[in-house]
């Protein structure tokens, strides 16, 4: 994989730091423990990972994509590294990512744009772009990534691999770097549905260290990789295939609903209420968690400082607006705003009441059905710069995942096929709270 990497990096941009060396030397340390008989229960021993690079790894640089992190060196792993460290994983490098993870193309990193591999003219989705296109790419056999509103599963739609966002305390936050803490959550990116259960057999697991982790009481996803979905209940919003839809992907979703039934499912359309008014719910929520939690970096006690200035008030100012990208300070502008008194409870008060009417839209249609399915994505990636120039559309292409994060609900993304320009399509599942295994259980059958 690292010859790959050398082949092909500079072409499509997937990695922020290779670990060249420590990859090398830690591929020989576990070949000798399994040698010895080590790693005999992990399946994972000796494979490479990619990470990305808002998941906090011990002297390895973790940029989160930004300037203002730009030299950061953490002095701790996050949970989810020391768990991959203790299955044996060979970790090869930090993917590149939208700043902050705000963003959909990963066009907003401090490090250059990513590509996508299937085409090199599109972006790879975000933010967690890298890491799709690094397992795309076979620059990594599985990647991690985060998801706060899409992250993890829209970049695997458009870089044609899969990818699990996992129920709201599934896996340890413990050491990712906050961008909306309510919302976010570490999960896999690979390129089948049984390698990221693997890897999320790995990850998950009640932690101490994050207090809204949550003990369960088996983490053995990949007992659910069953090749039957007989008599499972399948819901489609009809709102996922209404307005907004490109026509191509439309009939991809359609297809995949088609080949469950003939697997033996119940499928069939119903109305999901309030989810058009996810978006707007989100990102207020999202940029209101995102302002507090990004206050932390005021160029004193690390990362990036400004070089010329007059007093601390100067440092702050400075080396936040030189840190900073201009969709992080967007962010950070809208979140201020919706949290400042005479604007709380219109906005942030409101979007957290829009947010308990989608979740009691989705436990009514969890009463009738096992999974949920529909598109991961309006459309296929867009080309790279189309984003750039209008937000507003890019945030219109979350429509179908934030609902997911504004719920914790767990959901899986796995290409249904591709579009005339050759794009892969991705669908979406979505499973009740903590039924990873049922859309597990979807997922592999769908792609037997
Ligand atoms: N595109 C969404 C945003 O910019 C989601 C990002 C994410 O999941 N990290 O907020």
């Amino acid at each position: 994989q690292l010859d790959i990497i050398k082949a092909k990096d500079a072409s499509y941009h997937c990695y922020i730091t290779v670990m060249e060396k420590e990859a090398l030397l830690r591929a020989e340390e576990i070949q000798k423990r399994i040698d010895a008989g080590e790693f005999k229960d992990s399946p994972l021993a000796g494979v490479p990972v990619a990470i990305k690079d808002n998941i906090c790894t011990k002297g390895v640089k973790t940029t989160c994509g930004s300037k203002i992190l730009y030299n950061f060196n953490p002095p701790y792993n996050a949970t989810v590294i020391d768990k991959l460290e203790n299955a044996g994983a060979v970790m090869i490098g930090k993917t590149n990512m939208d700043e902050f993870a705000m963003g959909s193309t990963t066009e907003t990193s401090y490090f250059g744009v990513t590509n996508n591999p299937k085409n090199t003219e599109h972006v790879p989705g975000g933010s967690s772009g890298g890491s799709a296109a690094a397992v795309a790419a076979n620059e990594a056999f599985y990647a991690l990534g985060s998801d706060t509103g899409g992250s993890i599963r829209q970049p695997s739609s458009f870089c044609g691999v899969t990818g699990i966002k996992p129920t709201y305390g599934t896996v340890s936050r413990y050491g990712l770097v906050a961008y909306a803490s309510s919302l976010d959550q570490i999960g896999p990116i690979a390129r089948t549905v049984s390698d990221c259960a693997v890897a999320l057999d790995i990850i998950s697991g009640h932690d101490k260290k994050d207090s809204t982790s949550v003990a369960q009481d088996n983490y053995q996803y990949s007992k659910a990789l069953v090749d039957d979905v007989k008599g499972m209940k399948i819901g489609i919003p009809r709102g996922y295939l209404g307005k907004g839809l490109d026509e191509e992907v439309k009939k991809s979703i359609l297809a995949a609903a088609k080949s469950l039934k003939n697997k033996g499912a119940i499928v069939e359309e119903f109305d999901l209420d309030a989810v058009d008014y996810a978006i707007p719910a989100y990102y207020v929520i999202a940029s209101a968690e995102a302002s507090s939690n990004l206050s932390r970096y005021d160029g004193v006690k690390y990362g990036f400082r400004t070089e010329n200035f007059e007093g601390l008030q100067d440092v702050y100012k400075k080396s936040r607006s030189e840190g900073f990208g201009n969709e992080v300070k967007r962010r950070m502008m809208i979140g201020a705003f919706v949290l400042s008194s005479g604007y709380y409870d219109a906005y942030y008060n409101k979007a957290l009441k829009v947010k308990a009417i989608i979740k009691e839209g989705f436990d009514k249609a969890f009463q009738k059905y096992d999974v949920l399915l529909g598109p991961t994505a309006p459309s296929t990636a867009p080309k790279l710069g189309e984003s750039l120039s209008d937000p507003l559309k890019m945030y219109l292409g979350d429509i179908y995942t934030v609902s997911v994060n504004l719920t914790g609900l767990p959901a899986i993304s796995l290409p249904c096929g591709t579009d005339s320009k050759g794009l892969p399509i991705g669908m979406q599942l979505i499973g009740k709270p903590f039924g990873e295994k049922d859309i597990i259980r979807v997922a592999y059958s769908y792609e037997q």
